[in-house]
């Protein structure tokens, strides 16, 4: 299934062309992306029917994608989740997931520009996995299960503000407006895994500087539903970015930070490409 919001509507992306889902199925789904997480199952189980419309995907223009999650009650990121993210950063793999939130208003659409709001904000292309079923103590065995889906994320961060302050607290300088762009496609669980190889890459320009396998996470998608769900209880559509690959600009020597004029491209193995323009506040 790949979903995605079109003109502000929840749609399916059904070979090649745009369905949207309210109407297609005579109200009974909501034309809002979070509403339909909380209907996960009925809404798995009716898509599959869906057909092609005659609205086609290909003549849509950037700024008509929307964010695949609105309002959702928890945002999760995890910090130092590649081995050489890690490092790059100065800091050894936790042995618990290191996790921050970002705040709900920092979510943007997958094309819209990103104004730099401090000379320090950097890049972190990640994996974002949307809550399905959620629950507490969810075994790391059905991890999986409680997820609905995928999509890019970007992790923005004013390093400047992120880090000041002892000890530092992540969660603000995460989450200036645009900080959190979401989409511009969302895959379920079972077809986005079922890819046998899947690469996160990011490039500032034409320069690649971010490009991993999914599989170096240090905690996987499982394994972090299983520590989150022991504290917290996860719910539907809630957001959780798994971590950054290294090359960031923060791990460079000397640190290299987004200059407006600069595009920041995202793209990861059956998710698509989103991308932001740097502008100058
Ligand atoms: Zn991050």
């Amino acid at each position: 299934m790949r979903l995605a919001v079109i003109d502000g509507r929840a749609s399916l992306l059904v070979d090649g062309t745009v369905v949207d889902i309210e109407r297609a199925s005579a109200g009974r789904f909501s034309a809002t992306v979070d509403e339909l997480y909380r209907d996960w199952a009925p809404f798995q189980a009716w898509e599959a029917d869906a057909v092609a419309s005659d609205r086609s995907e290909s003549e849509l223009e950037p700024a008509q994608w929307g964010a695949l999650a609105h309002a959702p009650q928890q945002i999760f990121a995890v910090g130092l989740n590649y081995v050489d993210h890690a490092a790059e950063s100065g800091f050894n793999v936790p042995e618990h997931p290191m996790v921050f939130t970002k705040f709900a208003s920092s979510i943007s659409g997958p094309f819209e520009p990103l104004v730099l709001p401090t000379d320090s904000v950097d890049w972190e292309v990640e994996l974002v996995a949307v809550v399905g079923s959620g629950g507490r103590n969810i075994a790391e065995a059905d991890g999986l299960a409680a997820i609905a889906g995928f999509c890019i994320g970007q992790d923005y961060s004013a390093r400047d503000v992120q880090m000041r302050g002892v000890p530092p607290q992540f969660s603000l300088g995460k989450s200036f407006a645009g900080f959190a762009p979401l989409g511009p496609v969302f895959v379920d669980t079972e077809s986005f895994l079922e890819q046998s190889e899947i690469t996160l890459e990011c490039w500032i320009d034409d320069a690649l500087v971010q490009s991993a396998p999914m599989n170096d996470m240090v905690f996987s998608v499982p394994r972090l539903v299983s520590e989150l769900s022991s504290i917290v209880e996860l719910r539907p559509g809630d957001v959780i970015f798994t971590g950054t690959p290294p090359g960031v600009g923060f791990g460079q020597n000397p640190p290299r930070y987004l200059r407006a004029g600069e595009v920041v491209r995202s793209a990861i193995t059956g998710l698509g490409t989103m991308s932001q323009e740097c502008v100058a506040p």
